[in-house]
């Protein structure tokens, strides 16, 4: 598919010089959202305060004031982030209604730099979930056949991008959230090393492996979007300083890298014509000169159980804040306190945010901790010594971003297991910080297959250049 988008830098340059006008591009943006209706990507349009920000755009560089990197370039965010110009829901019926006070850091810095959100995007709920099903206002189709999802949690976001709606998106990856709807629609998505982005205005899911990220359709524009987003922040004291060379203005040589292919990754489960298609691409790295050898991590065939262990936990206590006092839905027929709590929790959370909150509750309980809880931080501490060990041995890993295409939509959604086992090739990533991005990788029977990427931690410009590189020559 062909995109209407020139490169992001491309576009703000145009604006910046008068060529273009942000005006435009934001009805363009508004208008390719309004044709493909059909698609369910968007929950909320920013349409008054988009073009309100780019008639200041335009004006601005009329009077010849600069006006940033990403000058009049449209964007639409998932509806977990906090945003002036529409509510932010996080695709729940607790929040329905909600206008957040202030903004993310990860918009706050976007629109600094005149980049413009149109657009709120369709999530799973809070973000839990691999398809975009588990949202409770609707069901986002794959730009690439109707009938399939998205991916998800940020479904919208990856379709939104491959419909050219915008030329990116905003994303989280608590456990794959970008790179697995970015496999399975096609487009570049970027997890970066925990704490680059700051994720303060962002709904927080599970706090130890939430990040913040770009959806693309080329690495270019990801590394485009970091190089703005990056960096440390003091309402998030997570976050790491950057990298100081710029994410942009990549070589993209693959030549003489170091890349290990995730053995665990190419065996159990993988679909066979997208491990053919992952083999294709390693055996273009090779004869484009990188050195390709298999590395074993034996700890990472247990992650996806660590990771439905902490992440739960995480979730359940973050998701306690929403007790209809102070967000979104209160029941409006509590008498009592105790009402109030239990009828708007029961009403407001749906099936799956009530699933993670018990999981997370009675892994943490007094009788279970031991059994659960430590047992799995103990094996995530297990996951990074081994992945330390393999990054002495090689500079990157390599392997598919999930085990098939795009499933049909409805196919998994009464099996809650059937669907976490799609997440148990990112997972790995966020359990142990590093940075993974997916890329696309040919197609299998119309569906487009997803490579990933990754690196170690704050190694986010050798994985982009990596990519570039990789980019490049798949093609
Ligand atoms: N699919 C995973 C889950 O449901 C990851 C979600 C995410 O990264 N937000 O937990």
């Amino acid at each position: 598919m062909t995109s209407q988008w020139e490169p992001i830098t491309v576009l703000a340059a145009k604006v910046q010089a008068g060529e273009a006008k942000a005006v435009d591009l934001v009805e363009r943006a508004l208008t390719t959202i309004q044709k493909k209706q059909e698609f369910d990507v968007v929950i909320a349009l920013a349409a008054q305060r988009a073009r309100e920000r780019a008639t200041e755009i335009d004006a601005k560089v009329a009077a010849g004031e600069s006006v940033g990197r990403l000058a009049g370039v449209p964007f639409i965010a998932k509806d977990n982030f906090l945003t002036f110009g529409s509510e932010t829901t996080a695709a729940s019926n607790i929040l329905k209604g909600f206008e957040a006070p202030y903004q993310a850091t990860a918009i706050e810095r976007l629109e600094a730099e005149g980049a413009v959100c149109v657009a709120k995007a369709n999530l799973d709920a809070f973000a839990h979930g691999s398809s975009t099903e588990n949202s409770d206002f609707m069901v986002t189709k794959n730009p690439h056949n109707k009938t399939k999802v998205p991916g998800g949690s940020s479904g919208g976001s990856a379709a939104a991008v491959i419909l050219d709606m915008a030329p990116f998106a905003l994303g989280t990856d608590t456990g794959g959230s970008i790179r697995l709807p970015a496999a399975f629609c096609g487009a570049v998505g970027l997890k970066p090393t925990y704490g680059l982005v700051s994720r303060s205005g962002v709904v927080a899911m599970a706090s130890s492996t939430d990040v913040i990220g770009p959806l693309t359709r080329t690495v270019e524009d990801t590394a485009a979007v970091l190089d703005v987003i990056a960096g440390r922040d003091e309402l998030d004291s997570t976050t790491i300083d950057r990298d100081k060379n710029p994410y942009v203005d990549l070589g993209g040589h693959v030549a003489g890298k170091k890349v290990g292919v995730i053995k665990e990754y190419m065996t159990d489960g993988l679909d066979k014509e997208v491990k053919k298609q992952v083999e294709v691409a390693i055996d273009k790295l090779r004869a484009a000169g990188a050195e390709v050898t298999e590395v074993s991590l034996p700890s990472l065939s247990l992650a996806l159980a660590c990771y439905y262990i902490i992440m739960p936990a995480e979730v359940s206590s973050n998701l306690s804040r929403y007790d209809g006092q102070r967000y979104g839905f209160s029941h409006p027929d509590a008498k009592s306190l105790d009402d109030s709590y239990n009828w708007s929790r029961s009403e407001g959370f749906g099936k799956e945010a009530k699933r993670r909150i018990m999981i997370g509750t009675y892994v943490l309980s007094s009788g279970y901790y031991d059994a659960y809880y430590n047992k799995a931080q103990k094996l995530r501490t297990k996951l990074i010594n081994e992945l330390n060990d393999a990054f002495k041995k090689v500079d990157f890993l390599i392997g598919p971003t999930a085990p098939s295409t795009a499933f049909a939509i409805g196919a998994n959604v009464k099996d809650p297991l059937q669907m976490y086992l799609t997440d148990i090739m990112t997972v790995g990533a966020n359990l142990t910080g590093i940075p993974a991005i997916s890329i696309p990788a040919g197609m299998v029977q119309n569906m487009p297959v997803g490579l990933q990427l990754m690196a170690p931690q704050r190694r986010d410009r050798a994985l982009l250049e990596l990519a570039l590189g990789t980019e490049k020559i798949l093609g």
